[in-house]
């Protein structure tokens, strides 16, 4: 075991994930859950907090998506191959599943930093041979099959997850679930301290990110008992995962002493959702020198010296000249509209006032909130041009997010002789730090309170883009009005009917887009260039990963 000599020295922090972004290449991720799992390996890397990682391998990643010219998604595997990246282990374990048992292997991948500290991830593989060839693709598809599919799926990462770390010598203080698909796991830490639930409880941290019922992962008995067989842990599952169905999150819930949401709103949304638990939240932050694109890292490294470890440094960006601010923008931009214009017919110019948005395409963000208007939209382009960049997956289940992105498709159709639109395909990593320094303004209209927290505004703001987005998630606690940027419907009762909330912010997105932010983007630029600024100063100082994984070690860890 000469791979992990030095790892498992130290007792450590076990942070288990369904998905975790380790880089653009490695299609191990979906979306915001997976990059901010990246994220904390990255910063817990720097601060070297002692963690080792645990995912699934996931050889068939999540998806490539493709776009016709009428906006229709199909999908194609994204494979890449774990040998190009990680070292296979010798060690194998095996779990029991639909009275199988099922053998596992372990990649072991190490994420090294810009401070020489290296943190292990375990990624598990079920491509044994031995093993059915059913059940050497359980590892392959990120969020792929159906429900039976996912279960096993979860046996894997939280059973075999804690079995393997045991093989491999790590000596665990911790286990971080990170959303509730590695539950499981308390299921192993059960039969290991003989049903105390007392000391599992003692043992695991428990972070949910999901504001909607729906959103939970949750079997029926007919189909756990299929796949785990043993009464004696069916029993445990009923006792803290649910009576009626297993609840992934009730279980996580019952067995963790420590239990948070993503941020303060996402907090109370979750209490009132699973009343009788006392949640903390620790808000969310993303790992800075890995979304601070090239031309500002350059910046910042001239004049804020040190702000890639320590980020906090960036509140001292007023140090930095407007116009180099200006320019190092500038500069990012074009690298961005040089690309919609390799990849689309779209002709984009370089001074235009650009906005942003891409995410995962699906309902709650309402991608296409900005359209809901279109003769208030071509308002708001007499007043000054405008042109709009979109990217974004569609679940391969989820028809709606498909429908949207056609949706969109049809309005940049309706309204090519006026605005200039692209849509990206196959948003990524790699798009994403294109998007979130390129362009100008970065919107986020998602329904309310469905945002958990939301993490790529903090990207944009870390790259001095400005924020326009719906209060919710994150952006409640970011928002200083007109100082970090602008909300949309801002102070509304959320008791009035939807479509009165919904009137309510369509008309301020187009209020502000004409009377404040157009002007003040064409005719007013140093106070532009300020806004832009703030970003820098009032919120990538604290919405980062390094500040996250502090309070994360002082109030969960320790
Ligand atoms: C940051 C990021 C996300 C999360 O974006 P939200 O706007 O917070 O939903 C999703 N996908 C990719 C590729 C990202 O980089």
């Amino acid at each position: 075991m000469d791979e992990l000599e030095g790892f498992t020295r130290r007792e450590k922090i076990a942070y288990f994930s369904m998905e975790i972004g380790l880089k653009n290449e490695i299609s191990t991720y979906s979306g915001g859950l997976g990059i901010l799992a990246g994220d904390v390996i990255r910063a817990s890397c720097d601060l070297s907090i002692p963690l080792v990682g645990v995912t699934l391998v996931s050889k068939k990643g999540y998806f490539s998506q493709q776009l016709d010219e009428k906006g229709r998604q199909s999908e194609s595997e994204k494979n890449w191959s774990p040998a190009d990246h990680m070292t296979l282990m010798p060690e194998e374990v095996v779990v029991r599943i639909q009275n199988r048992d099922v053998r596992i292997k372990a990649w072991l991948y190490e994420h090294r930093s810009l401070t020489e500290e290296r943190i292990p991830v375990i990624l598990l593989d079920t491509d044994v041979e031995g093993n059915s060839p059913e059940d050497r693709k359980i590892t392959d598809y990120l969020y792929g099959g159906d429900s039976r599919y996912r279960l096993k799926q979860e046996i894997v990462l939280g059973i075999g997850g804690v079995r393997m770390l045991d093989r491999l010598g790590f000596r665990i203080s911790k286990y971080h679930m990170n959303e509730g698909h590695s539950s499981l796991l308390t299921l192993e830490l059960l039969r290991r301290n003989e049903m105390d639930s007392g000391r599992v409880k003692d043992l695991c941290v428990f972070t949910t990110h999901t504001p909607v019922a729906s959103g939970h992962d949750r079997f029926p008995y007919e189909l756990v008992r299929e796949v785990i067989e043993d009464e004696k842990q069916i029993e445990a599952l009923k006792k803290y995962g649910g009576e009626d169905e297993l609840n992934m999150t009730v279980l996580a819930l019952n067995l963790s002493d420590y239990i948070n949401g993503v941020a303060k709103r996402h907090r109370e949304i979750s209490e009132k959702m699973f009343p009788g638990y006392k949640f903390k939240s620790i808000t969310n932050g993303v790992h800075s020198y890995t979304w601070v694109c090239p031309q500002f890292r350059e910046l910042y490294d001239r004049h804020i010296p040190g702000w890639a470890n320590e980020p906090e440094l960036l509140v001292r960006v007023k140090n930095v000249p407007n116009d180099e601010i200006w320019q190092a923008h500038k500069d990012a931009k074009k690298e961005l509209i040089d690309l919609v214009n390799r990849k689309t017919g779209v002709h984009m110019d370089y001074d235009t006032l650009t906005i942003g948005f891409a995410r995962r395409m699906t309902e709650y963000k309402r991608p296409a909130f900005i359209f809901s208007d279109l003769e208030r939209l071509r308002r708001v382009n007499r007043a000054g041009r405008i042109q709009l960049i979109f990217a974004g997956k569609a679940h391969p289940a989820d028809i709606r997010g498909k429908q949207i992105i056609e949706e969109l498709f049809a309005h940049m159709e309706n309204l090519s002789d006026t605005i200039k639109i692209a849509f990206l395909e196959d948003y990524d990593m790699g798009l994403a730090l294109k998007l979130v320094s390129g362009v100008d303004v970065w919107l986020n209209t998602p329904k309310r309170p469905f945002e958990a927290s939301g993490t790529s505004g903090m990207k944009a703001a870390h790259n001095a883009v400005v924020n326009f987005s719906v209060p919710d998630g994150w952006w409640i606690e970011g928002c200083v009005p007109g100082v970090t940027g602008y909300s949309i419907g801002a102070g509304i009762d959320a008791d009035r009917p939807p479509e009165e909330i919904e009137e309510i912010e369509r008309d301020d997105l187009y209020n502000k887009l004409e009377y404040i932010i157009v002007p003040k983007y064409y005719k007013r630029r140093d106070e532009w260039v300020s806004i832009m600024k703030n970003s820098v100063e009032l919120i990538a100082y604290y919405f980062n990963c390094h500040r996250m994984m502090r309070r994360y070690v002082t109030e969960a860890y320790l």
